[in-house]
Formats: C-alpha cells, structure tokens, sequence
C-alpha cells in the first residue's frame, strides 16, 4: 500500500494541513504525534520533523519503519543563499548536502564518512510532481478570480509583505545544525559551496535516512529570509503570513496528481 508522510518543519503548517484529514488518528510516539489518514483519496501520514538534523532523521526513521511510509515529502521554510534568490521564492530540491560535516583530513570535507558521498538526491519523479504543484500554485496566484481560500490568504499575505511573485528554483539546498543569520556566514556558505540556493536545518538528514531506505523523497522549501543579520525578524512574519499557506496548497495540488 502507498502512504505518503508529509513532513512539515513547522506546526502551523502541520496545523493547516490537519484540518483537512479524513478519519484521522493520532498516534504519539517518540514524543511526536503521528497523525494518520486520507487527503484527496490518498493515505497521508502527517508529522512534525522536530529542529536540526537529529530530530529530523528520527522522525524519517520513525516515518519508514513504525508507519510504513512508502515517500516522504517535506515541506518548510529556508534561508535563501546568493542574489538571485529572494524571500518568497520557492525551491525544490535536486540534492541535499549537510554543510557542517567536517571529517577532513580523514575525509574530504562535507562527505559523510563510510558512505563516500557528500550529496544526497531527491527523487526525480516525485519532485518533479513537487514541481508541477507548486507551479500550479504559483500560476494560481495571478488569477483573479482564484477562490481556493489558502491561495486567497496566500496573496494576502505577498502582498501584506510587500514581496513579488514567486520564483521557482530547482538546486542544491545545505543543512546543519545552525540558523544562519549573519551576512558573513551566509557569504562565506555561498563561497564554499557555490550552487547552494537555501540552508535548513534538517533537509540533508532527512535525505540520508531516505536514501538508506531506498524511500523516495521531495523537498520543497520557501525562502523565509536571506540568512543574514534580519534573518530572525523576517522569519517570523514570514511564517505567519505567507508560509504556512504555500504547504497547504501546493501539498493538496501534490496529492492529486500522486
Ligand atoms: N522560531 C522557530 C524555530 C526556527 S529554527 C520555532 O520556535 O519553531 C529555523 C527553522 O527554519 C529550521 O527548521 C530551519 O530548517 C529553517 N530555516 C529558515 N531560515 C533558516 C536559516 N536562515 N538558517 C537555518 N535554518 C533556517
């Protein structure tokens, strides 16, 4: 049987998400509730990933092993990296690299010892429905008369924020247990890995598990802030106004095309 976790970094994504689930069962467990059930005709397991990479990676392995997921999609927000991608834009991503693992010189750096390997895939197909959704969405959000409620509350929220509509991405996103929020870090991450287009938190764990399992996955993150010294401010206005509203649009589109 299929069943899809939807990973979400923050509870009010996994809030709105939630009120849409159909029989749902929550299942406590490891000190995360596992809520079970059907959207859009599909079995959904839906669950908070917890911060940083630890946290993540026990949740993927909590998704996979005690509640048979068969893919996993994760939905979040991000700092952007380099100019072109701004707050508000959208990325998918190609390959998840955890940028705070350093084994050199016994290994070269950034590579995640034993497993000869720095970058962690996505999956192409699910990430290219990942695609199709968000730019269904994005398209949605240049109709007028558009009357889904969270693209309603969505442009609401651009425009409240005074942000441009949204670009599409597809690269390289780093992970580590940091929030980047100074220009310095965020300069020097851009000259030490120069495709990155977002730094999380938990996206390159997440991937590791995955490709462990051999379970499918997709990463869609939203550029929440530049990862520089206003970092934390645009964070939160961003979650409460725009963030949280993407998930659940492009998660619903994504469930009816899977
Ligand atoms: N205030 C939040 C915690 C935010 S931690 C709370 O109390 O729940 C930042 C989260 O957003 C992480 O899950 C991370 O994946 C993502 N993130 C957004 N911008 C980031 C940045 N500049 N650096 C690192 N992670 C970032």
């Amino acid at each position: 049987m299929t069943r899809i976790a939807i990973v979400a970094a923050m509870a009010q994504e996994l809030n709105g998400l939630k009120e849409h689930l159909i029989n749902p069962i929550c299942t406590s467990y490891a000190g995360r509730n596992f809520w079970s059930g059907q959207i859009n005709g599909k079995e959904v397991v839906l669950v908070l990933a917890k911060i940083g990479k630890v946290a993540a990676a026990t949740t993927t392995t909590l998704l996979i092993q005690h509640f048979k997921a068969t893919q996993i999609v994760f939905t979040g927000v991000a700092g952007g990296i380099g100019a072109k991608v701004k707050v508000g834009d959208l990325i998918i991503a190609t390959e998840l690299l955890q940028h705070d693992m350093n084994a050199s010189p016994l290994f070269p750096i950034y590579e995640i010892p034993l497993y000869g390997r720095s970058h962690f895939p996505t999956h192409t197909r699910l990430s290219l429905e990942l695609q199709n959704a968000c730019e269904e969405v994005v398209q949605e959000l240049q109709n007028p008369q558009a009357t889904n409620l969270s693209i309603q509350a969505l442009k609401q929220g651009l425009l409240e924020l005074g942000l441009p509509q949204p670009q599409l991405f597809n690269g390289l996103i780093l992970s580590g247990d940091q929030f980047i929020s100074s220009q310095q870090a965020s300069t020097d991450l851009q000259k030490n890995i120069p495709f990155a287009l977002a730094v999380e938190m938990e996206g390159a764990a997440v991937a590791q598990v995955c490709h462990d399992f051999n379970i499918p996955l997709a990463v869609l993150r939203v550029i929440s802030d530049k990862a520089d010294d206003q970092a934390h401010l645009d964070f939160n206005r961003f979650i409460e106004k725009v963030a949280c509203f993407y998930s659940q649009a492009v998660v619903f589109n994504l469930l009816s095309r899977l």
